[in-house]
């Protein structure tokens, strides 16, 4: 099995900061690259901020702040970043054509046992696989957010990705202290095929007036025993993200069961994208824990 310490993540945004955290915590070599310099900045900072939580609820010592911090180097360059790594994990924004490029750039620079994961919460990894020159070293690591915190990592094998790089993924995710599920390659993988339609249908029951958005959380909190409503996990989740997923399985599956809420769309449309952009469902008060129900849904 292949040994890995030095990993490589591309896109420090909420899923991409949240990996290097985990990696760097757990002793690993951390490059975090992003192409945006104040995305960068901002990952790196949410990074301290989680460790500094972290160390009040006693998980961490103080004097180890330090060390997971020195362990992540921050890069703007895909090619520099990638140079050294003996398994890449793509966090970049969930779009086709960007995974595309960034794939192909990787493969060609990464070294050439390199594995390549991607993080993608819906995109076939067969697909993405099949831009490389490796196929059978791409593999999906689909951590859950926040990554610090959550168990699962979904581990998702392409038509072509090998037992090997399969059963190194497996033993990696283990090394972080987090339980690998393998689930196969068809559009949502298993997590987001039963939890999107939920949140889909979730919106769909706002938009035809049957419940508000606090009735409709309090249900599924109270009654299902979620510990958080299915239209504040969207804000959380980012609704573009919601809503991409959503294209995708109805796309890939071609049921028209699939379909997006046109609520759903018509708030992407606005910018109302959840938490990360201050509203959604819900409006959130700026370094706040504070929120409230959008005034759109009042
Ligand atoms: P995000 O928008 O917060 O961050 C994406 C980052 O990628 C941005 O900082 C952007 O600048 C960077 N980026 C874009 N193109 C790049 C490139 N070519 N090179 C380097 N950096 C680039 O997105 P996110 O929510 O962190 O999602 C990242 C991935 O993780 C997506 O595939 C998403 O589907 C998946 N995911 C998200 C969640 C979630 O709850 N948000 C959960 C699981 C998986």
């Amino acid at each position: 099995m292949k040994n890995i310490n030095q990993v490589s993540i591309i896109g420090a945004g909420t899923m991409g900061n949240g990996i290097a955290h985990v990696f760097a915590q757990y002793g690993f070599n951390v490059a975090l690259i992003d192409i945006d310099e104040r995305r960068l900045k901002n990952g790196l900072k949410n990074i301290e901020k989680n460790i500094d939580r972290q160390i009040l609820k006693d998980q961490l010592k103080d004097s180890e702040k330090t060390l997971i911090l020195s362990r992540i180097a921050p890069f703007n360059n895909l090619k520099d970043g990638v140079a050294w790594a003996n398994l890449v994990i793509e966090a970049a924004t969930e779009n086709y054509e960007v995974k595309k490029n960034i794939f192909q750039e990787i493969d060609d620079s990464a070294p050439k046992d390199a594995i390549l994961a991607t993080n993608t919460s819906s995109i076939s990894i067969t697909k993405i696989a099949a831009v490389t020159q490796r196929a059978d070293q791409i593999i999906g690591m689909h951590f859950m957010n926040p990554v610090p915190i959550m168990k699962l990592v979904e581990v998702i094998k392409g038509y072509a990705t090998s037992q090997a790089t399969v059963s190194t993924i497996k033993k990696t995710v283990t090394d972080l202290e987090k339980i690998a599920v393998e689930v196969k390659d068809y559009p949502g993988f298993t997590a987001n095929r039963i939890l999107l339609p939920m949140i889909n249908e979730a919106i769909f029951t706002l938009f035809e007036g049957v419940a508000g958005v606090s009735e409709i959380d309090a249900v599924m909190k109270l009654g299902m025993a979620h510990p958080m409503g299915p239209l504040q996990l969207a804000d959380f989740i980012g609704l573009d993200v919601c809503l991409s997923v959503m294209r995708v399985l109805q796309e890939g599956i071609g049921d028209d069961k699939y379909r997006p809420c046109p609520l759903l769309v018509n708030m992407v449309a606005a910018g109302h994208l959840g938490k990360k952009t201050g509203e959604g469902f819900y409006k959130y008060e700026h370094h706040s824990k504070d929120f409230t129900v959008s005034k759109q849904f009042d």
